[in-house]
């Protein structure tokens, strides 16, 4: 079998021969050059979330190193298996704010909209892997009208968000038929699509794929890259394939321990979103309490070190907000150390990018001179 991210101009179906020749099931596993410990606590694992990685991603994989960070996202530990007191199955509540099957509103403006629960790789780290696993299911038209009519009753909802599963591992015909009913929605002015295919599945990005997605709505497409060794030929060829399209490109990272929690991990990774792929770094999520997680978990004390050191080595296009998504559906907030040291009146005391504490005053107009009480005075 050729090395597949070998091929920077692959033929539109290139990526069915990379999704045949990789890891499908649990039983595929057996073919990967695990010990027999490793194997039997990777298919214990796999019960609980499922197995799936393409072979070219599979193909980025140092089998010598046991923490090689491509691994680690893919390749079911028994980590897995140990669930921590307050971990939860549906971390951020999108089943709490879903008023209608395979959507969540939980923001007024925008909504989740969830064509399948399938994806071209199952990530270890998933927050939503147990939706994944418990409803399981792929694409069908009429699985879709409730939600889509929601959205067409809500003048509030601007933005689409596509997500999943993973709606780029649907087919073209699919893909046309979900954004040609989104787009009959006057009131819909954006479609975002969550996606790891253009990381794990560079192949599947074809001018075919392309011409489904483009029609009347700008289109936002945001990537899950999380290590810079994603970062391949293949992976470039997919990304200029979107940006030509006219598609913005986002990425979102989650901050992993053993992938991606050192400076130098996250400074590569930012640099080769922006300066190579064209991506603009956007979120670095820190770790839901997704259920059997707590060995990729860092400390957000942790977290925050790594982001003040981000600020002052990356331009600020290269630099991700780093956010919770907070359970009980509370939205993202930005976790990054606060600057800001004091405040007396309109003096505030602001730390640098150096660490230096300066002192800055808010000048909002030309002061007057008061006039004197006394003439005479100071004459
Ligand atoms: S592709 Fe996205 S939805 Fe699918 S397993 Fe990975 S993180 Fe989860």
């Amino acid at each position: 079998m050729p090395n597949l991210r070998d091929t920077t101009r692959a033929p539109d179906t290139a990526w069915q021969d990379d999704v045949r020749a990789g890891v499908r099931h649990v039983r595929d596993l057996a073919s990967l050059p695990l010990s027999p410990a490793e194997r039997e606590a990777a298919q214990a694992a796999a019960s609980l979330h499922k197995v799936r990685a393409p072979k070219s991603y599979l193909d980025l994989i140092d089998w010598n190193d046991p923490a090689d960070p491509i691994r680690a996202q893919v390749i079911p530990s028994p980590g897995e298996l140990e669930e921590a007191e307050g971990e939860l199955g549906d971390p951020i509540a999108d089943h709490e704010f879903s008023p209608v099957p395979r959507l969540t509103h939980r923001h007024a403006d925008r909504v989740l909209l969830f064509p399948t629960y399938q994806c071209a790789v199952y990530c270890r780290f998933c927050f939503r892997k147990e939706s994944l696993t418990s409803i399981g299911r792929g694409y069908t038209r009429e699985a879709l009208e409730p939600a889509l009519a929601y959205i067409a009753d809500h003048p509030e909802i601007r933005e689409v968000i596509l997500t999943g599963g993973d709606p780029l591992s649907l087919p073209d015909k699919a893909l046309a038929e979900i954004r040609a009913r989104v787009e009959t929605i006057a009131h819909v002015r954006l479609l975002r699509i969550h996606t790891r295919v253009p990381v794990a599945l560079p192949s599947r990005i074809t001018p075919g794929l392309v011409a489904a997605l483009q029609g009347r709505l700008m289109v936002t497409v945001v990537t899950h890259f999380n290590h810079a060794r994603e970062i391949t030929d293949a992976t470039e060829a997919a990304c200029r394939t979107l940006r030509q399209a006219g598609f913005v490109l986002l990425n979102q990272s989650v901050l992993l321990k053993g992938v991606n929690d050192t400076v130098e991990a996250l400074e590569e990774l930012c640099r080769e979103l922006m300066y190579r792929l064209g991506i603009k770094p956007y979120y670095l999520h820190h770790g839901d309490l997704a259920r059997g997680m707590a060995h990729r978990r860092t400390t957000i004390e942790h977290g925050q070190a790594l982001v003040e050191a981000l600020r002052a080595r990356l331009s600020g296009i290269c630099n991700p907000v780093y956010v919770l998504d907070l359970p009980e559906g509370g939205g993202k907030v930005p976790l990054a150390p606060c600057p800001i040291e004091g405040r007396d009146g309109e003096s505030w005391r602001i730390r640098g990018l150096d660490g230096t504490v300066r002192d800055y005053r808010e000048i909002l107009g030309v002061r007057e001179e008061r006039p004197s009480k006394n003439p005479a005075a100071g004459s």
